[in-house]
This record gives C-alpha cells, sequence and structure tokens, in this order.
C-alpha cells in the first residue's frame, strides 16, 4: 500500500481545504470500500482527510415533513431509525438487504452512494480498464459480465453501481447535499450518478474535491407502503443480481402514484419512469405490472453472460407490486 499522510478535520470547510492538498486526495468515512481499494493498488491516495469526527452524524426531522440525514451516519443506524422503518420500508429494506451486520456498522450514508463498482476487472490491476485507467479498454465488454450491465452501457464501460441505498433514495426522490471548493450545492438523487458514455472513469457528476454532508428524503406519505426486493446469488453478504425499489399508492384499487427503481443494471441507480408513466392512473393488476416492466426493458441491451437479467427484473417488479397492491387491499 503506498503511504498517505492523514487529516483529521475540525469541519467541513477545513476538509475541503485538505482534500485539495493531495494531487489524489480522498475522504475517508467508514473506509469498507477504499481501504480494500487501496490494499488492491485500485486507489492510491496520497492524502487521506478522515470526515468521521465531523459533525455530519445526526438524523433529523424536517420541519415541512421528510429527514434530513447526516453523511456519516452508518447504515445500521439508519435502517433502526424508527421514522426510517415507519415511514420509509423501501429504505430500511434496502439499508438491511446490504452486506453484513458488521459492515453495515461501519459504512455511511454518503460513502455508500460514493462506493465503486465490483466490476472483477476494475479491482484488478493487471486487466484493461477504462474506469480505472481511462484509455486502456474494458476487459469486461467481451470477458466475464454475467453481473454487469442490460441498460445505457456503453462500449468503455459496462459496470453496474452497486449501492442498495442509492437505488431506494432514488425511488424517494432524495436529494443530495454537497459542499465544495465553491461552496454548499444539491443534487437530486437521480442526477448524482451518471452514465457511463466516454468517461467512465466518472462515477458521479461531483466536481473534484466535493464532500457530500447530507441527504434529504422529502416527505412521502405513500412511501409508508414501500418496498425493498434484491436477488442475490447467495442469501447474505453478496451484491444484487437485480433489485427494485418500489412505492405504491392505490386508490381504490387504481394507481395513484407509484415510483419504481432498479439496481445492478447500469452505471446509476435506474429510475423506472416508462414503467411508472404505464402503471399510472390504471387499475393495478400484476398483468400491469409485467407490462409496464416490459416498458422499462424494452431498451435492455443484455450482454453476453447476462440475458438472465431481463426476466429476472421483471419478475421481481411483478412481485414486489403485487404484494404492495396485497398488503393495501
Ligand atoms: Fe472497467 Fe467498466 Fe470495463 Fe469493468 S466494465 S472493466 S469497470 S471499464
Amino acid at each position: 500500500m503506498r503511504a498517505f499522510r492523514y487529516h483529521r478535520p475540525a469541519d467541513v470547510a477545513e476538509a475541503v481545504t485538505l482534500l485539495g492538498a493531495g494531487t489524489e486526495a480522498a475522504y475517508l468515512a467508514g473506509g469498507t470500500n477504499l481501504v480494500d481499494l487501496m490494499k488492491l493498488g485500485v486507489q492510491r491516495p496520497d492524502v487521506l482527510v478522515d470526515v468521521n469526527r465531523l459533525p455530519l452524524g445526526g438524523v433529523e426531522a424536517l420541519p415541512e415533513g421528510g429527514l434530513r440525514v447526516g453523511a456519516t451516519v452508518r447504515n445500521s443506524d439508519l435502517a433502526a431509525h424508527p421514522v426510517v422503518r415507519r415511514d420509509y420500508p423501501v429504505l430500511a429494506r434496502a439499508l438491511l438487504a446490504a452486506a453484513s451486520g458488521q459492515l453495515r456498522n461501519m459504512a455511511t450514508t454518503g460513502g455508500n452512494l460514493l462506493q465503486r463498482t465490483r466490476c472483477v476487472y476494475f479491482q484488478d490491476t493487471g486487466k484493461a480498464c477504462n474506469k480505472r485507467e481511462p484509455g486502456t479498454g474494458c476487459a469486461a465488454r467481451h470477458g466475464q459480465n454475467r453481473d454487469l450491465a442490460i441498460l445505457d452501457w456503453s462500449e468503455q464501460c459496462v459496470a453496474t453501481h452497486p449501492s442498495d441505498l442509492a437505488v431506494a433514495l432514488v425511488a424517494l426522490d432524495a436529494v443530495v447535499e454537497v459542499t465544495g471548493v465553491d461552496g454548499p450545492h444539491e443534487v437530486p438523487m437521480v442526477e448524482l450518478h451518471r452514465s457511463p458514455g466516454d468517461h467512465p472513469e466518472r462515477d458521479t457528476v461531483l466536481p473534484a474535491g466535493s464532500l457530500i454532508t447530507a441527504v434529504r428524503i422529502p416527505p412521502l406519505a405513500a412511501a409508508r407502503r414501500s418496498s425493498y426486493l434484491k436477488v442475490r446469488d447467495r442469501a447474505s453478504f453478496a451484491f444484487a443480481a437485480g433489485s427494485v425499489a418500489a412505492v405504491l399508492d392505490l386508490d381504490a384499487g387504481v394507481v395513484r402514484d407509484v415510483r419504481l427503481a432498479y439496481g445492478a443494471v447500469a452505471h446509476r441507480p435506474w429510475r423506472a419512469l416508462r414503467a411508472e408513466a404505464e402503471l399510472r392512473g390504471r387499475p393495478f393488476t400484476p398483468e400491469l405490472a409485467g407490462v409496464a416492466a416490459d416498458a422499462e426493458l424494452a431498451s435492455a441491451r443484455p450482454l453476453r453472460h447476462n440475458a438472465f437479467k431481463v426476466p429476472l427484473v421483471r419478475a421481481i417488479t411483478v412481485r414486489v407490486l403485487t404484494e404492495l397492491a396485497e398488503a393495501a387491499a
């Protein structure tokens, strides 16, 4: 591992300034992804700015409703928060579907959103990878790509984003609060992560040096009827083969509102707007849920080893929406 300088700033402004002191500086929060990447030589920061002692560890109810979650709130604490469990079950379930209990005790809200892809070639410094080293190629495009994207990939990168939390937050229309060298600003969750295009080395739209300080979750009464369903190769401690976050609001059996987002299908958490449009205003049936999923997945371009993801995501869409509709009956 490369030697690095370690800083523990007193406030957010000092953290942002300190990050600018390194050529490859990185923020350290839970470290559950960064430290692994440092051991593998995938990330080689010369400066680490430890944000764990910053006052970003609170969950606060907002006057207009909703929650403001500090960036260093641990995933396990957020999943257990009584308001999250009551008002946003999709969020609690997504958090509990991720990683192991030990990792959730360390992983933070901000860090979870910024974790890197688990594409095996990204983690192997001996393999071509445009995300790790721009211009070297993409070993996964014609290599082992079972776990990778079916939507919105480019010839430069077919990776998926691994976060479960991000998928739930996209469905909930959350907003990310950020501080950078130009001061504070906000980014809607649905715009935070990028499509790979010609620059897969950039996972998000955040300018270099930006620090996520909080995530705001708006009030959404319908979210009390929400869920997250994740399919993976083993029952615990695995990344998704496919996942769906869903909010369903029915009025006498007719879909008044619906929010859907998919995980493990693209370079970013995938808001399923076409599927939502198919569902809204129509009497809910499992068949309609299938039609909606088909509309969303019509643009899927499976790779050599992952065509199974199309029927998989369709099936979990139907299942999670049907379960929510039955619970409402
Ligand atoms: Fe790298 Fe992306 Fe290709 Fe994986 S899919 S090898 S992360 S460029």
